[in-house]
């Protein structure tokens, strides 16, 4: 289908951007367009004019200021998840930007584009809640930050006012006691997150002293899990722990609005939803907490090795797999995970070393 007809304004700075959506108060952003445009094809938005912050400065790549990054609005997933440094700094979030879509998404996709629209099943807004990010807008009033706990209110909604250009997601640095992790279960005809879920843990040794757990895919928004929270916030951070915040994850959770659809009914989306809320958990034991992948980044090959597994997802790519299996850690490991990894060790060996990229 073709889009109804619209007007193209390119904005170059974030003031020209704020005043041509005041100037015409039906117009939209278009970002990288992955949403937006496919809604107008179909014709659920017919805009009467385009606003595109594309050309503007400064709202693409990523800052470092001490304890934090700030990443610009339009800057790409595939620009966050191929960041090496991101992956000391903020893991959950390098690692669901490396999640989202194809290769094609993340090229195009923008971190503010994807906040912004605010779709229940997009795969970031789990991760920024858990990485307790803040956002910020620029409007007719200047600008503000608006806390990641206050910023998804519903479906497609925010708290970012009509007018407002979101302009970077500020994420507070993860330390050496900080272990994370984000699992999916992606839509088999999508790739969007059926349910996804983020963690990011707070650590004194082996006791949980902070837990932030959310979720996509669930609620209408990206929601926190505070029945897991809960179940996790001073225990040891063991299989028993996991277990219970796998069982606590849906329990604070209005049931009347768990999202119901033609992939999955509410009751199913709760099941996965504790099952998934585990899995990250697992992955934060075993990968994050090992040590063991300090140097490692997770990678394209990750995307394709995770799915035949099913049950242990806590291994993504190649250096990672040979960094936490190579050694120790795999006599602590269930014999179908080390099993599992030994087929993977070899296919992906056998892949890197004749180039194939699983992209
Ligand atoms: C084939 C395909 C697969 C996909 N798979 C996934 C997936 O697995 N996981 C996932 O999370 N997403 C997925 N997406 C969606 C993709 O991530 C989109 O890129 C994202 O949802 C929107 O970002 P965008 O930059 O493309 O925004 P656009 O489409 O340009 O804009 C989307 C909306 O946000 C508004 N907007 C954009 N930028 C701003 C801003 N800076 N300030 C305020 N408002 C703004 C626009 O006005 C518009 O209403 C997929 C998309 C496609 C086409």
């Amino acid at each position: 289908m073709y889009p109804d007809e619209f007007e193209y304004h390119s904005a170059d700075s974030v003031e020209s951007a704020v005043s041509l959506l005041a100037e015409n108060p039906d117009a939209e952003l278009i970002a990288g367009g992955h949403s937006l445009l496919p809604t107008m094809k179909s014709g659920l938005a017919s805009p009467d004019a385009l606003v595109d912050i594309s050309g503007v400065d400064g709202l693409d790549g990523v800052e470092r200021d001490g304890d934090s990054t700030q990443i610009g609005a339009m800057t790409t997933y595939a620009e966050v998840a191929d960041d090496d440094q991101f992956w000391e700094d903020a893991t959950v979030v390098a690692e669901t930007a490396g999640e989202i879509g194809d290769r094609q998404v993340r090229n195009r996709g923008t971190v503010g584009g994807n906040i912004a629209h605010a779709d229940p099943a997009s795969d970031l807004p789990g991760a920024m809640l858990a990485a307790d990010a803040t956002v910020h807008v620029h409007g007719p009033d200047g600008e503000r930050a608006i806390e990641i706990d206050d910023f998804f209110q519903g479906m497609y909604a925010t708290a970012a006012g009509e007018e407002e250009v979101v302009t970077g997601v500020e994420v507070p640095h993860e330390d050496d006691d900080t272990a994370s992790g984000y699992v999916k279960k992606p839509s088999p005809s999508s790739g969007y997150a059926m349910v996804g879920v983020a963690a990011r843990l707070a650590l004194d040794g082996d006791t949980v002293t902070d837990a932030r757990v959310a979720a996509n895919g669930v609620m209408d928004h990206g929601t926190r899990l505070s029945g897991a929270e809960d179940a996790l916030e001073g225990e040891t951070l063991d299989a028993d722990a996991v277990e219970a915040a796998g069982a606590a994850a849906g329990d604070d959770l209005d049931e009347y609005m768990v999202m119901e659809d033609q992939q999955a009914s509410a009751e199913f989306r709760l099941q996965l939803l504790s099952v998934y809320t585990e899995r990250a958990l697992e992955k934060t034991r075993f990968v994050c907490r090992s040590g063991r992948c300090e140097d490692a980044r997770y990678g394209p090959v990750g995307r394709e090795i995770r799915r035949p597994g099913g049950d242990y997802v806590c291994i993504v790519n190649y250096p990672c797999l040979l960094a936490a299996f190579g050694g120790s850690l795999r006599q602590g490991l269930p014999a179908s995970v080390t099993r599992f990894a030994d087929t993977v060790v070899a296919s992906t060996a056998s892949a890197v070393s004749t180039g194939v990229d699983s992209e």
